[in-house]
């Protein structure tokens, strides 16, 4: 007999395969380095977020499997007894990457965000928003019970409108929350301009660094993110938010700020509380990553990567976006041709992201192409030969049989 959750469930999904939406997992033999082994085929991956192939460094792992001698879990919360001597030391690493007093372990961004948002806003209080924001960001202010605003992508008339309705409509908290990085669009965001919106109508600017964090930065602090690259300091930018899942290439993440909103979190934060403590080999690891991450020219090779990738699709007369991070998006605007091109693409020995709603708006279906100091000029050249062709393929005139 079928029960009314398997109708439900059933009928569900279907709806979904039926708007070309339903997604599947690719099973990887191991992390691509940046070559991946699926289904026992080798494709030159051009998918993750590991912008400095840290993910496979030798020097990575070997530091990650010492740090399992410390245990493989962290056997409690970080207030219990589930914080090392590793944590603490990955913390003070962070702060001093990011020019912060202090920073803060999280198990994920998306609990950083959610726990963040949720600890500094509550009823009565606005949060405020980019279009375009990470899901972890949009539901960390949804759950919040804030009073929950949007503004038009990058939209710095837009985002002052809605500050100054909100600020005269409240003498209470106003959180602008944006991704410094759009994880889907790899734009910036107009940081300098909005920590200037942010202090003249005393709202608080939380910058997430998830796609900035280890690609972008000062003379100062050169790996911090993109706040440090718009010249933005622990006043002007007060939180800010990183992964260790992106360039660091492991998992997890970080706040850092001020002493007092470390301070503040730790007490608040209930995604930082009520969960087991970071495992000491992702955190030994980590530890490992960063070190590289200042010490060896990662960076500078990702930056001649996507100069190359830019100076070769143009050439070709790819649709590039306004775009200089690791995040090379390609918007076809149509699902199914997304998917096409995506499939032909991994015939051709290339693994690439197709990006559907909902994860962007409706009719910007787009080929997600991510750039890593791992991959050669060489892996390059092979994704966009194969992508011109096959773009050429589905814009030729269907054949109607008939000769000329
Ligand atoms: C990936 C991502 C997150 C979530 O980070 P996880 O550590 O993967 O949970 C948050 N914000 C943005 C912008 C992201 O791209």
């Amino acid at each position: 007999m079928t029960s009314s959750l398997q109708t439900f469930l059933h009928e569900r999904l279907a709806e979904r395969r039926a708007q070309q939406l339903y997604r599947s997992h690719k099973t990887l033999a191991a992390a691509p380095g940046p070559v991946a082994e699926v289904d026992g085929r080798e494709l030159v991956t051009f998918s993750s977020n590991d912008y400095l192939g840290l993910a496979t460094h030798p020097d990575v792992i070997a530091a990650q499997q010492r740090g399992a001698g410390l245990g493989a879990g962290a056997t409690a919360s970080h207030l219990v007894n589930g914080h090392f001597a590793i944590h603490q030391q990955l913390q003070d690493k962070i702060a001093e990457m990011t020019g912060r007093d202090a920073a803060l372990l999280f198990g994920s961004g998306y609990m950083a965000n959610v726990g963040v948002i949720n600890a500094l806003v509550g009823r009565g209080d606005f949060v405020v928003q980019d279009r375009l924001n990470h899901a972890s960001l949009i539901d960390g202010g949804r759950l919040s019970g804030a009073q929950y605003v949007r503004f038009g992508h990058n939209d710095l008339d837009g985002l002052e409108r809605q500050l100054q309705r909100a600020r005269n409509r409240s003498d209470g908290k106003i959180l602008l929350a944006v991704d410094g990085v759009y994880s889907m669009d790899g734009d910036t965001a107009p940081l300098a301009e909005m920590a200037r919106l942010s202090e003249r109508y005393d709202a608080w600017l939380m910058v997430d660094e998830a796609h900035g964090f280890g690609v972008m930065g000062s003379e100062v602090f050169p790996v911090a993110g993109s706040a440090a690259a718009a010249g933005l300091n622990q006043n002007s930018a007060p939180i800010v938010m990183g992964t260790l899942g992106k360039a660091a290439g492991n998992g997890g993440a970080f706040v850092a700020g001020s002493r007092e909103l470390i301070d503040y979190l730790t007490q608040f934060a209930r995604t930082y509380i009520y969960t087991t403590g970071m495992p000491p080999a992702v955190a030994a690891g980590s530890l490992a990553a960063l070190e590289l991450m200042q010490r060896a020219p990662l960076r500078q090779t990702l930056q001649s990567r996507i100069d190359y990738f830019r100076a070769r699709a143009d050439a070709l007369g790819l649709p590039l976006e306004n775009s200089r991070s690791a995040i090379q998006p390609l918007v076809l605007g149509c699902e199914e041709t997304v998917l096409a091109v995506a499939q032909s693409l991994q015939q051709q020995g290339f693994l690439v992201g197709a990006i559907r709603p909902p994860t962007v708006p409706a009719g910007t279906a787009r080929l997600r192409i991510t750039l890593s100091a791992a991959h050669s000029e060489q892996q390059i050249e092979g994704l966009l030969a194969a992508l011109a062709a096959t773009l050429q393929d589905i814009h030729k005139p269907v054949s109607t049989g008939e000769d000329e």
